[in-house]
Order: structure tokens, then C-alpha cells, then sequence
């Protein structure tokens, strides 16, 4: 007994695991029978890989594109489906879209059929405007200025028929930001919101909420100085070297910068990842100050429909909108796009290069 009780404390805890859990348990079976053999892919229609192991096996992927912030009865309607016309098995890509997998040909055409009459779209393959990238937004986010997930919905349902068609010179990726610092990645199209006024400090919180050497710390421009207001420890902000960045505000709430008429959205363009064909590129600010303006954001859908239809036009076989800006230069972009170039655009701040970060290894 007491020899069972030594073994028993010699047992290591196991250690435990709070990440994803193993994608291989959802995998659709035929994928986990040809995991890393497959011979080559294709795309039979828009909205549809087919991938071929060297087994002889084919599985058929149907991406469908959805709302984004999906409740209990969106989930349920498409599982259902899934279940019904599907094998059961499903995945999320990086951009939020549904894939669904199945091992017969003949089920695709019925799957798809089912997805459009929920009113689900079938594509965001190849040479389409896939599914904009979102960041968390006010469902799970304390400091968004905007509801990314809003602008991208009004924006997709603009851009429907780019989704389900692969029309595009090369794929599209447009990114969104909710504030101007953290989440969000290069784009060839991003929507990121452009603080435009210092923060509003609130005096009397300060000392109770915020750790104010942090606070300080934090300012890219050291724009931020400890001061003692209405006798109590609080902090003050020299607005002639404030960029608006709004690095302060998530660690002092108090140091509000969000403001329904000073936070605007700005449009950046050429950003993206990928290394083919050309190297990664950071995206570049072509239009600044546009409203904040929910549900719609008539004015963001203008100037990205504007850009996004000049690069159609113009732009030749598979250059990205990157690619086709370096191509034909700064001045005839703005030239096409009939997007005013004005002095703010010159970016002459060389702080950036010490202190922000410059990579373009964040993918979305
Ligand atoms: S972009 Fe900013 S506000 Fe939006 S989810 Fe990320 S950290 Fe939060
Ligand atoms: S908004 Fe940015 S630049 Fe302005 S005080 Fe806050 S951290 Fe500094």
C-alpha cells in the first residue's frame, strides 16, 4: 500500500493543454489517409478545390462565405446543411471561411445548391476578393473605435459577385482594424481606423486605474509627463508631439481617444505577404479621414470599390495590387483612382523606423 502511494507521487502531473485543440480529430478521414501525399490540386469552378492523393483518393472542398459573427441558429442552419448534403466535416480558414469537404463529385453541386438558398455565397478562391479579414472588434476587444465586423459585412455584400466569381488579375485581400496599434496586417486593400485628436484624460480615474510610469513608457514620442491635477497624481499629454496614435488608451482607460467624430478610417494600399512573384510589401496610406460611419460606411465601400475596380481594369494577369502600383508609379495611381494626393500623405516622421514595428510576417 504504502509502496502504490510512493508510485503514485512519483507520477508526473501532465501538463495542461489550454491552446487549439489537434486539428487532426475533425480532419475529414480521406485527408487523414493522405496526409502529406497528395499529388496535385485544382479548382473545377470558383468556390471549389480539388485536391488528388497518390492513393487514387480525390476530396472535393466547398468555401463558403458567411456573415463572420455567427449565433447559435447561423451555426445550427449550417451545420445542418453540412450534415444533410455534406459528410459532416468542416473547417475554418484564416479569413473565416466555411470549407466543407467531401469525397463524391456529385455531392458538390447539391451542397452548393443548399448553401444559396440559405443565402450563403459559394467562392472566395483563386483570383477573387476572398473574405476580408477582421479584427475582434467590440465582441471581444476593450479599446475598438469602430466595428471592424460591420464594415467588413456592408462591405462584402457590396462585393458579392467578386466573391463568387475569380474575375480579379490576382487574389485580393482586404484586411480591417478596429483601432490604429495592434491587430491587423498588410492588405492590398486595408480599412484601419485613423485616430485624429490627442486623448481626453480623464483626471479623476488616472490614479485610482492606471500605472502611470507604464503609461508614460508607452508613448512612441514621449508626448506623455506625470503631473499632479486638482491636488491628485494624473498625467498630461504635450498635444504638439501627440500622434494620435492611441497606444496610451489600452493601458489608462482614462486617456480616452476614441471619439464618434475624431476617429476616422483611413485606406491603405499594396500591402501583402506572399513572396511569389515579387518580395512581401508594407501597404501605404492613399485616403485619410474617412467617417466612421455605421451600419453602412457608405463612404469606406466608395473609395474601396474605386480603387478595387481601377486595379481590375487595369492591372495585367496576376499582378497584385502591390505589383501593379510599383509598375505604374504613385502619381498615375492617384491619377486612376481619382483619389486626391495631399501633403499628409508624405509620411517625414522617422520615428517610425526605431520604434513601430516593421514586419510584414503578421499574416491574414
Ligand atoms: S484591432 Fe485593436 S481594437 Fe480591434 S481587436 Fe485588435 S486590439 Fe482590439
Ligand atoms: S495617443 Fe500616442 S502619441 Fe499621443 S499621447 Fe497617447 S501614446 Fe502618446
Amino acid at each position: 500500500m504504502a509502496q502504490a502511494q510512493v508510485v503514485e507521487k512519483r507520477k508526473m502531473r501532465t501538463p495542461i493543454e489550454s491552446g487549439c485543440p489537434d486539428g487532426m480529430q475533425y480532419m475529414h478521414p480521406l485527408m487523414i489517409k493522405n496526409f502529406g501525399n497528395w499529388k496535385y490540386h485544382d479548382r473545377p469552378r470558383p468556390g471549389v478545390l480539388h485536391h488528388v492523393a497518390y492513393s487514387g483518393d480525390e476530396i472535393w472542398t466547398v468555401r463558403v462565405g458567411t456573415q463572420r459573427q455567427l449565433g447559435p441558429y447561423e451555426i445550427n442552419l449550417l451545420c445542418d446543411i453540412i450534415d444533410r448534403y455534406g459528410e459532416g466535416y468542416v473547417r475554418f480558414t484564416i479569413r473565416s471561411n466555411m470549407e466543407v469537404m467531401v469525397s463524391k463529385w456529385d455531392k458538390v453541386g447539391p451542397l452548393i445548391q443548399a448553401f444559396n438558398d440559405a443565402g450563403y455565397p459559394v467562392g472566395g478562391t483563386g483570383n477573387s476578393v476572398t473574405m476580408i479579414s477582421h479584427t475582434q472588434g467590440w465582441l471581444h476587444c476593450d479599446i475598438p473605435a469602430t466595428d471592424a465586423s460591420g464594415v467588413v459585412k456592408s462591405l462584402m455584400d457590396e462585393l458579392y459577385e467578386e466573391f463568387i466569381k475569380e474575375e480579379m488579375p490576382n487574389r485580393v485581400h482586404i484586411t480591417t482594424s478596429c483601432c490604429q496599434i495592434n491587430c491587423g496586417g498588410q492588405g492590398d486593400i486595408a480599412i484601419n481606423i485613423q485616430h485624429t485628436k490627442p486623448p481626453k484624460i480623464n483626471h479623476d480615474l488616472v490614479a485610482n486605474v492606471c500605472e502611470r510610469p507604464s503609461v508614460v513608457a508607452r508613448c512612441p514620442v514621449a508626448a506623455i509627463r506625470p503631473a499632479i491635477v486638482n491636488g491628485k497624481p494624473s498625467l498630461e499629454v504635450d498635444e504638439k508631439k501627440c500622434i494620435c496614435c492611441g497606444a496610451c488608451y489600452p493601458p489608462c482607460p482614462p486617456m480616452q481617444i476614441n471619439d464618434p467624430e475624431h476617429s476616422k478610417l483611413a485606406i491603405w494600399v499594396g500591402g501583402k505577404n506572399s513572396n511569389a512573384r515579387s518580395k512581401p510589401m508594407f501597404q501605404k496610406l492613399v485616403a485619410a479621414g474617412l467617417p466612421n460611419n455605421p451600419p453602412r460606411w457608405p463612404e469606406v465601400a466608395a473609395v474601396v470599390k474605386k480603387i478595387l475596380y481601377t486595379y481590375k481594369k487595369d492591372a495585367r494577369d496576376w499582378e497584385r495590387v502591390g505589383d501593379w502600383v510599383e509598375r505604374i508609379g504613385w502619381p498615375r495611381f492617384f491619377e486612376l483612382t481619382g483619389l486626391p494626393f495631399t501633403k499628409f500623405h508624405i509620411d517625414n516622421w522617422r520615428g517610425a523606423r526605431n520604434s513601430l514595428n516593421a514586419s510584414a510576417h503578421i499574416r491574414f
